[in-house]
């Protein structure tokens, strides 16, 4: 298809083309689906996680307080709810939660969720393929000379925008697994840095993501030691994330959250590629219902998963197929190609989208800093600014009984200059 019959079907990809924030309603949101995952797998990963935590607790000292559980807090926000109408000229009615994705352990990214997962299902595949593990020993036997001896016979490769790196980069090394990432235009140095301080080689590329992955992919393939993790289309970051889920919802039970009809739980998550909101909105389907429901935000140069789900073409299409750059200062979400997996599981299971103009995400961060002193990184708070133009759009949010989740993806390993840049960026636009 063209861009001009493109448009007669889909008329919001004209608004795409002229880089307007829009909203976008799923129209098959809520229809019957065939899934390719299961509440099954979800449990699986939660079990796997369970089985590692004693070596998560022991190698990563971090995260030793929770025992090796790996969380983020959901927050109350009401300062910022209560000065609302300061960035937004108008209230926000309902109760308003952040959860702080920023804040947990290891890459102090939404990442450590899919990115870490990914990487302990490989390393628990070879201890059981080439020694003796068993599922009831204490995985802290995997930080010993013995396994990192076989670890080290096996590699470890991903491409990234900076997080995945961090998060796969970090826990990957940490068994011995010779770790390489490949990192795209956009990371950021002190990123690089990190990394190879654990010891893992970074490759730096002069191109955007999309085009660094599928050198990664390349590259990987050619070697069968070596594990690609995909970010354009892995189950197993996508069920790593999914487990956020079972974490929420306890959560809103112990916020006294109601859920139901009448009480509407709305969740807005900045989409990069579209695997980690992806992998978060099945699990929040599935574990929580049918009255939870999603909303992806995207940079309006970059609007990749929205879109792909538009025109139903998905990883078909990319932003420069209707004239954008790809350029963005939300640096985890400067993805031109949705993943093969987001539109594909999202198609009955994503309430709508987002796209906002970049200057939005510095103001509502520099808004979080001010009235609650809480730190994230420019994409982190994409969410923020979805909340308007959904109540404007559905009234049935516009009222007292909805409670509005913004996931904070990313921003507590920031080092302070960035902090604080990115904080006078937004502090002048307020
Ligand atoms: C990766 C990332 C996202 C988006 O996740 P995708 O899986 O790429 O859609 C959002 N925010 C931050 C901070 C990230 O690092």
């Amino acid at each position: 298809m063209n861009n001009t019959s493109l448009i007669t079907a889909y008329p919001q990809v004209k608004d795409l083309m002229d880089e307007k924030p829009i909203f976008w309603r799923n129209p098959d949101y809520g229809q019957p689906a065939d899934l390719p995952f299961s509440k099954a797998d979800i449990f699986d990963a939660v079990a796997r996680w369970e089985r590692f935590a004693p070596y998560l607790e022991k190698v990563f000292p971090e995260t030793a307080a929770a025992h090796g559980v790996i969380e983020s807090p959901l927050i109350r926000l009401d300062q910022l709810q209560d000065s609302w109408s300061e960035v937004t000229d108008q209230k926000l009615p309902g109760r308003l939660f952040l959860k702080a994705d920023s804040q947990l352990p290891i890459s102090g990214s939404i990442k450590s969720r899919g990115g870490i997962y990914e990487v302990l299902k490989f390393a628990e595949h070879v201890a059981m393929a080439k020694s003796d593990l068993v599922y009831q020993d204490n995985y802290q036997v995997l930080a010993s000379e013995k396994y990192r001896n076989i670890f080290s016979s096996y590699g470890v490769i991903v491409a990234s925008t900076g997080n995945l790196a961090l998060s796969v980069g970090i826990a990957a090394a940490s068994f011995g697994f010779k770790t390489t990432v490949y990192m795209s235009h956009d990371a950021r140095q002190w990123k690089k840095d990190k990394l190879r301080n654990h010891g893992v080689t970074v490759k730096e590329f002069n191109t955007d993501f999309s085009n660094v992955i599928t050198q990664a992919r390349k590259d990987s393939l050619a070697d069968p030691s070596i594990h690609f993790v995909d970010d354009e289309g892995s189950s197993d970051l996508f069920l790593g994330y999914a487990v956020a889920a079972v974490g929420l919802q306890k959560q809103l039970k112990e916020q006294h959250v109601k859920i139901d009809h009448e009480h509407p739980v709305v969740v807005y998550l900045p989409a990069g590629v579209g695997g980690s909101p992806s992998g978060v909105t099945f699990g929040l389907k599935t574990i929580v219902g049918p009255y939870i429901h999603a909303i992806f935000c995207e940079p309006v140069h970059v609007p990749s998963v929205t879109l792909g789900m538009m025109t139903k073409l998905n990883n078909k299409i990319c932003v420069q197929d209707i004239g954008l750059d790809g350029l963005t200062a939300a640096d985890g979400l400067a993805v031109s190609r949705p993943s093969r997996l987001a539109g594909k599981v999202m198609r009955t299971l994503l309430f709508g989208s987002v796209t906002f103009k970049d200057s939005e995400i510095y103001r509502f961060a520099a808004k979080l800093m001010d009235t609650h002193q809480i730190t994230v990184e420019p994409s982190a708070a994409a969410g923020f600014t979805a909340i308007t133009p959904l109540i404007n759009n559905i009234p049935v949010f516009n009222n007292e009984n909805t409670t509005h989740i913004v996931w904070a993806t990313g921003g507590n390993m920031m080092p302070e200059s960035e902090r604080v840049a990115n904080y006078n960026k937004g502090k002048v636009l307020l």
